[in-house]
């Protein structure tokens, strides 16, 4: 769906921020670019609807060069989300959500049914909140609505500039949990920029870590968490969590035999230290990929491995 070859970006000061970048992100995915600040993510991200150019290679939309599009139905097709809240202030929210529905023509009816409909989506209601301005609503609840303006022309492709970094964690919990409903029910194809490891786990189906203009790995969760492939990966993972493996603390259940009954079952991505806080309350646990149980954690093997893991040297936390 995006296809990105050979892609590199010299700034005209000379700093290179993407060296040759191949990646093809799919149809519908939630994909997460992450690396340390620097690292060309914001490059990359903007790269794709045109707001930086390239100076080399190729992106490709739905087997299309971006070249070869109209730039305002290009950028009208691909929603856009900032770290910093973008609304205009002296618009509603209602006209704020509207902007790009109008762009496109849409009748009156149409937009301001489209407006409601996303104001309750994230729990806004539409009654109260649709002719306030957005000083009128608190940060999180004005990046909500740049979340839902962003989605207002229901564009195929969504980019997200680590939307959430400036929100406190509560609001950001929430938001992510807003993020997979989203995703969950309008299969967007979303890029989402983030420095943050839990975040990225926690959301993303791929993760892309970038370093100093260049790709480390691309993988699943599971395989950032199982298969670093090189001691960077390893540190990026590992930072505020346990280095140990959830793989290790899992017995495997046999084929067939289902879900522990009256305990949490949790999914290979959950962090370590979140699954110690779940043994402190249940004896077992069960571990589900894909909907299927697939092993157990208990707590007196949870323990054996990270005594064995404490002896070696090993610190819990960073
Ligand atoms: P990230 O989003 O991962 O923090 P960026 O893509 O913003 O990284 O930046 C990648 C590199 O390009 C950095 O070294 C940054 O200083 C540089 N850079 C970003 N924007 C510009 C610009 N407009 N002119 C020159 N250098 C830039
Ligand atoms: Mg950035």
């Amino acid at each position: 769906m995006i296809r990105f070859e050979q892609v590199s970006k010299k700034y005209p000061n000379g700093t290179f921020a993407v060296k040759s970048l191949d990646l093809e992100i799919k149809k519908g995915e939630f994909f997460i670019l992450i690396g340390p600040s620097g690292s060309g993510k914001t490059t990359t991200l903007k790269m794709i609807n045109r707001l930086i150019d390239l100076s080399k290679g190729w992106v490709w939309i739905n087997g299309k060069k971006i070249s070869d599009y109209d730039i305002n139905e290009l950028r009208w097709n691909i929603g856009y989300v900032l770290q910093q809240i973008a609304l205009f202030p002296h618009m509603t929210i209602a006209e704020n959500i509207a902007v790009v529905p109008e762009l496109k023509n849409w009748s009156k009816e149409k937009v301001a049914a489209r407006v409601d409909e996303l104001l309750k989506m994230v729990g806004l209601d539409p009654k109260e909140y649709r002719n306030r301005k957005p000083s009128e609503l608190s940060g999180g609840q004005q990046q909500r609505v740049g979340v839902i303006r962003a989605l207002a022309a229901d564009p195929e492709i969504i980019l997200m500039d680590e939307p959430f970094s400036a929100l406190d964690p509560f609001s950001r919990e929430k938001f992510q949990a807003d993020m997979l409903e989203i995703q969950r029910k309008l299969k967007k194809t979303i890029v989402f920029v983030t420095h943050d490891m839990q975040e990225a786990l926690k959301l993303g189906d791929r993760i892309c870590l970038m370093k100093d203009g260049e790709i480390v790995q691309v993988g699943t969760p599971h395989e950032f968490l199982t298969n670093p492939v090189n001691d960077f990966v390893r540190e990026f993972v590992g930072s505020r969590k346990l280095s140990i493996n959830l793989n290790e603390l899992i017995t495997p259940v046999p084929v067939g035999e289902g879900f522990l009954p009256d305990t949490k079952t949790i999914s290979l991505s959950t962090p370590v230290d979140e699954v110690l806080e779940h043994l402190a309350s249940f004896e077992q646990i069960t571990v589900e990929e894909n909907g299927k149980a697939i092993g157990n954690i208990s707590r007196q093997n949870a323990m054996k491995v990270m005594s064995r893991y404490l002896r070696e040297g090993g610190q819990i936390h960073e």
